[in-house]
């Protein structure tokens, strides 16, 4: 038994939204009670002890579109990179990396992408891998850093027919790899999909190749509309805009979670909505990298389950989600825009999304729901309830904020130290495999 306490918990359950002085006792991998400190304390005298010390206690972080392979860009300068659009980045940047991505720099890339994840209060990652260079055994990689740091995880490696037939084929291959192991493991904290690039770089023939790799139970992890590109190259080649192609390839539906659809119309928007097809949102990536500011309010309106990511921008959920809010009032000239949509994708959508690949529910503070909690040094200093929460959150944290991380009950981070590695000696072996990197990208 773990208790946390001397805490205001917000718990993101509508039967009891808010504790003033609260505590979370977890028994294993979930949550056994929500309630007062001293009824708490006093229940489970004998259980182990995690001081909030008096800062908010509330549900672990989700990010639904994550990109661990791009760990190693920070900093990174490529000779001769002066992109003049979305297209140029993914050459000269995101690809040139994942075509020299070896397999220990894949395992080095996630650890410290959880470890950033970890101390930003994430407690699961949708993540969407591509190292090209390497593709057998990848997610396999990722796994293992995700094992030792603790973390949920939905994996998927992203498959495309850019460095041509072989490597699609292969790519497909680890994503069913991948998945006939997640499908053997009991835990609950991992699952994987069938990932995809994005349409203009895959074929009809590695979709369907694609599909008949994929199994029943999962769907695409694929990028849709995130640039003009996307849509032209759709129309030219297909005839068609690019989620009516999707529709025609079988790859919408409940399980498939398209990022950014940022170039999408209403009859698309309808495809999404009558299909039940998940969405992800990351705004900094989209203003990042120039590419447009997508209809998310319009989306989340319409019904369409919406969620926020990063993807791998940053790995602060709540970066993300001030950056939401701020580009949906600038774009829309609204400024009711977005306080109530951003909060709900990050809060219920990302939950709701986890709940279709994890059986453990997700994103409240509740009993039997899993023991993934996070504690912030964040005091008030005006009035803060259930009712007012999130305004206090999004002007007054950030995943800084964050001071212990607990997953699956397992507590990952505690004062801002690491449980399962030591920081300093982990960065310092991927700054210099990151060297390394850098090195065979510019020779
Ligand atoms: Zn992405």
């Amino acid at each position: 038994m773990l208790l946390i306490y001397n805490g205001r918990v917000i718990t993101r359950d509508e039967a009891c939204p808010w504790l003033e002085r609260g505590a979370v006792a977890i028994d294993g991998e979930r949550i056994r009670e929500v309630g007062y400190e001293l009824a708490l304390r006093s229940k489970y005298p004998d259980a182990e002890v995690l001081d909030a010390r008096g800062g908010v206690i509330m549900p672990g972080l989700i990010n639904t579109h994550e990109h661990i392979y791009s760990a190693m860009a920070r900093g990174l300068s490529v000779k001769g990179y002066a992109p003049r659009g979305f297209v140029d980045i993914l050459e000269g940047m995101w690809w040139n990396i994942d075509r020299h991505l070896t397999l220990e720099q894949t395992r080095l890339s996630a650890l410290t992408t959880l470890i950033e994840c970890v101390k930003n209060g994430v407690t699961t990652i949708f993540d969407h891998h591509a190292s090209f260079f390497h593709v057998p055994d990848s997610l396999f990689a990722i796994e293992e850093a995700a094992k030792q740091a603790g973390i949920r995880r939905c994996l998927c490696y992203e498959v495309s027919d850019r460095d041509g037939p072989e490597k699609a084929r292969e790519a497909v291959l680890e994503n069913e790899h991948f998945l006939r192991y997640a499908r053997a493991e009991r835990s609950d904290m991992v699952a994987g999909m069938m990932g995809m690039h994005a349409s203009f770089t895959i074929s009809d023939r590695t979709f369907d190749f694609a599909a008949a790799h994929k199994g029943e139970d999962v769907g695409y992890h694929i990028h849709v509309a995130e640039g003009a590109w996307d849509l032209e190259h759709c129309q030219q080649t297909y005839g068609v805009r690019l989620v009516e192609r999707l529709r025609q390839r079988g790859a919408l539906g409940p399980k498939t979670l398209a990022a950014h659809c940022i170039y999408i119309d209403e009859a698309e928007m309808e495809l999404l909505k009558d299909t039940d097809t998940m969405v992800v949102h990351n705004p900094e990536s989209n203003m990042g990298n120039a590419c447009g500011c997508p209809p998310t309010m319009e989306l989340v309106r319409r019904g369409i389950l919406t969620g926020l990511g990063t993807d791998g921008y940053t790995h602060d959920m709540l970066e993300s989600w001030k950056a939401a809010n701020l580009l949906h009032k600038h774009h829309l000239r609204d400024p009711n825009a977005a306080w109530s949509e951003v909060p709900m994708m990050l809060f219920e959508n990302n939950p709701r999304i986890a709940g279709r690949y994890f059986s453990t529910p997700l994103g409240k503070l509740r009993p039997g729901y899993g023991a993934d909690v996070i504690v912030t040094d964040y005091i008030p200093t005006t009035p803060m309830d259930a009712g007012n929460c999130n305004g206090h959150i999004l002007f007054g944290m950030n995943g800084r904020s964050v001071i212990h991380t607990v997953c699956a009950g397992k507590v990952l981070m505690r004062d801002r130290n690491l449980t399962f590695c030591d920081e300093a000696e982990v960065n310092a072996r991927v700054r210099e495999s990151a060297a390394g990197l850098w090195k065979s990208i510019n020779s």
